[in-house]
């Protein structure tokens, strides 16, 4: 087989057959393939598509290029969750123990932060001492434990979509329905769980634009995930302005544990609600979703679920501490008021720019070797709908040791839009599939 024959009859808008997908992704993984080839395969990918057939091929090809999690072990369902990235999008730190707490068991394998969006496992090292890379037995023992535990993706889960996520992210080649289904549900499945619930974020802070692509995203996974015997449910959210109010590490874990005090910003703690209550449908730990629901809405206001959080950081490792005296976590060297230059309405608020900001603040990483400052980041003081005069606060810029603060006022500068009369955010959540 010749990786040229391959391009080109993608190239040509051809389909590949499985037999020359797992040779591509082979050879990849054993660095047999140039980095040259396998970008214009990708590039032609990103053109012509790949079918519902090829896609689960090369979803099935980057499971098999690394090792599997087996969580058969375990008793009960094991439900994951996995979100597309969105800025400010905090909701597993929240999620996890509800759920856990609802007795579904929820393994949470998560990355890091690259580009505008955050990763959970940097939000979590905000934590002094939190561990996140366990080994396999010390996350089932967690899981058997406390039905839950947070851990980093290790280099064995799917280490063929760590290559092809690498060039991507420096080809233009991100952006595509079947490579980023297949990048998403490779990991997804190599980590073992029986149901999986999925947040596809829709707008200018995601990777999906519009409703029409992202329910396109939805359904392959779902198809996939139907595919190996994974039940996978999605739900398309909207990620137009950021998620809560909070965005940068050490922030957004005090969110979540006000969130998790019945304190949190309404639109974080109703997604949370949304997609905890469909991980405990999915895990079959309540009769239908209205009652799942009821369940996640009792584990928050009775204080079990931040109990269970609490129990989490300190198996962990982490120093607990910090759930009541948020002083302990670490904070920026200085902070900065961004105020309104007029009095009006805000009409929106660019996730995408935030994004932006959080990381010319040392929040986020432009590089994987880049290193954060998890003090660093934004408190938004508004949210689309608000009212303001002219000089109230916008926003604190939380400004890390790094921060290239020039690019980060200069972005914030166009961050919020002011008009004379407001317009409706719409709903938060748009639809769901499967
Ligand atoms: N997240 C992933 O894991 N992969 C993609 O391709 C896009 C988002």
């Amino acid at each position: 087989m010749r990786a040229v024959d391959l391009i080109i009859r993608k190239r040509d808008g051809e389909r590949l057959t499985r037999g020359e997908i797992d040779w591509f992704v082979d050879g990849l993984t054993a660095g047999r393939l140039p980095d040259y080839q396998a970008s214009a395969l990708l590039m032609a990918i990103v053109f012509r598509g790949l079918d519902e057939e090829e896609t689960g091929w090369l979803t099935d090809a980057m499971v098999r290029s690394g090792s599997r999690m087996d969580l058969s072990g375990l008793p009960g369902i094991k439900v994951g969750k996995h979100s597309t990235g969105g800025v400010g999008d905090k909701t597993s730190l929240v999620v996890v123990p509800l759920v856990a707490c609802c007795g579904a068991v929820a393994p949470k394998s998560s990355g890091r932060a690259l580009g505008h969006t955050g990763g959970t496992i940097d939000k979590l090292e905000s934590i002094p001492g939190f561990r996140t890379a366990l080994s396999a037995r010390e996350f089932e023992e967690s899981l058997r434990a406390l039905g839950c535990a947070f851990t980093g993706q290790t280099a064995e889960v799917a280490p063929a979509d760590k290559k092809l996520y690498a060039l991507r992210d420096v080809t233009g080649t991100i952006e595509s329905v079947p490579l980023i289904a297949s990048s998403i549900m490779s990991k997804k499945i190599a980590e073992g769980t029986d149901a999986l619930v999925l947040d596809v974020k829709v707008g200018g802070g995601a990777f999906m634009k519009d409703a029409g692509q992202a329910r396109a995203l939805a359904e392959r996974m779902v198809t996939i995930g139907a595919r190996v015997g994974l039940r996978t449910s999605a739900v398309l959210t909207r990620m137009d302005a950021p998620l809560g109010r909070a965005v940068g590490n050490a922030l957004e874990v005090v969110e979540c544990f006000e969130t998790l005090k019945g304190r949190g910003p309404a639109d974080l703690t109703e997604l949370c609600f949304v997609l905890a209550a469909r991980m405990v449908y999915l895990a079959k730990r309540a009769a239908s979703p209205e009652a799942a629901r009821a369940m996640v809405e009792q584990a928050l206001s009775s204080g079990i679920a931040l109990e269970r959080l609490r129990q989490v950081i300190e198996r962990q490792g982490g120093d607990v501490a910090v759930v009541d005296d948020y002083d302990r976590l670490p904070t920026a060297a200085r902070r900065e008021a961004v105020r309104a230059p007029r009095s009006g309405v805000v009409t929106g608020l660019d996730a995408a720019r935030i994004g932006r900001v959080s990381m010319a603040l040392g929040a986020g990483r432009d590089r994987v070797e880049a290193v954060i400052d998890h003090g660093a980041g934004i408190l938004l003081h508004v949210k689309p709908g608000d009212a303001v005069n002219a000089g109230d606060l916008l926003a604190e810029l939380r400004v890390g040791r790094t921060a290239r603060l020039d690019d980060a006022r200069a972005v914030m500068a166009e961050a919020f839009t002011i008009a004379d009369a407001g317009t409706d955010p719409g709903p938060l959540v748009l639809d769901t599939v499967g």
